[in-house]
């Protein structure tokens, strides 16, 4: 199986995952048995920065027995031209069983997976998805709340720029939830229509009654210029902080993808206060790329299974 896109997801495949996530954690923390993938090889295949989903992906693998090999431009024959084809044909008949990628083009996974025989996993392609982030915002949700469905989630900023914001809107509003999209006019989609969402360019009604507020990171690497007017005039419009908090339910969950732009998306107090569940985040996404892992392995093509079950050492 590939993941390479919520939108392209179905909500059992979607729901499976989390549940599988959930497990995955309750046996890491209590010593139980996860998938034993032992034998197969991952390339990690990282072309844009990253630390938060590339050591997830490196932890999800040790702890399934994985073996995995990490490469980026620098010291890849890439930096001597070679495309992405011949880069992912070259490591299928080495023998390499998956990919894990991120790319700076939206849509390179797929062309990966046209080339690769195994599983392509989706670590984050330009501006188009992250199918592990969300997965790993929704179990947050899910550990938090009695249901996905039903709740008003408020994502807040840079939507334009956001894979994150891509992949969270699917997936959310697949489960049920109400997607709003707040943010200067600038940074949202130009054209919402066919986007299961509602468009706020005012953060107090935007987040007005929120259960979750999820704050973007300014993706100042993506533009090019023009589209606010200051970054200190952004935040006093749009920062999630205690002021603009009040207007979102007492007990709502206060997310970001990382990293952060303290002062800017978020300041310290909200970042690090009792409302905020970014450690989670980061943490299940850890188990979610198991599970990712896990689903992908399983069904591989009609390659034999090789997975059984371990003990983790608590
Ligand atoms: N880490 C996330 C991503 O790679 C969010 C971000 O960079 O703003 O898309």
């Amino acid at each position: 199986m590939h993941v390479l896109s919520i939108r392209e997801m179905d909500p059992e495949t979607i729901d499976s995952l989390i549940s599988s996530s959930l497990e995955m954690k309750k046996a890491c923390r209590s010593g139980g048995s996860v998938p034993n993938l032992s034998g197969r090889v991952v390339g990690m295949l990282f072309l844009e920065n990253s630390t938060r989903t590339r050591v997830s992906f490196e932890q999800a693998a040790r702890k399934l027995d994985l073996g995995i090999c990490v490469f980026g431009v620098q010291g890849t024959s890439m930096a001597k031209g070679e495309s992405l084809k011949d880069t992912v044909l070259t490591l299928r008949y080495e023998g390499i069983d998956g990919l894990v990628m991120r790319h700076n083009c939206s849509g390179a996974p797929y062309l990966a997976a046209r080339f690769f025989g195994g599983p392509v996993i989706n670590a984050g392609d330009g501006m188009h998805e992250h199918p592990t982030q969300a997965l790993a915002d929704a179990v947050t949700i899910a550990e938090h709340k009695p249901s996905i469905k039903g709740l008003t989630v408020a994502i807040v900023g840079d939507v334009l720029h956001s894979r994150v914001a891509r992949s969270n809107l699917w997936l959310l509003s697949k489960l049920g939830a109400e997607v709003r999209l707040v943010g200067p006019r600038t940074l949202l989609p130009r054209h919402p229509g066919h986007l299961p969402v509602s468009i706020h360019y005012d953060l107090a009604s935007g987040i007005e009654g929120a259960d979750v507020v999820m704050a973007l990171r300014m993706q100042k690497e993506r533009m090019d210029g023009g589209l606010v007017s200051s970054m200190s005039e952004y935040a006093l419009m749009y920062q999630v902080n205690a002021r603009s908090l009040r207007f979102a339910k007492p007990d709502c969950l206060v997310m970001h993808p990382g990293p952060i732009n303290r002062g800017l998306e978020l300041d310290d107090w909200t970042a690090d206060g009792p409302n905020s569940v970014i450690n989670e985040q980061v943490e299940n996404g850890v188990y979610v790329r198991m599970a990712v892992f896990a689903a992908a392995f399983e069904s591989n093509n009609g390659k034999p299974k090789k997975s059984q079950k371990k003990a983790v050492k608590a």
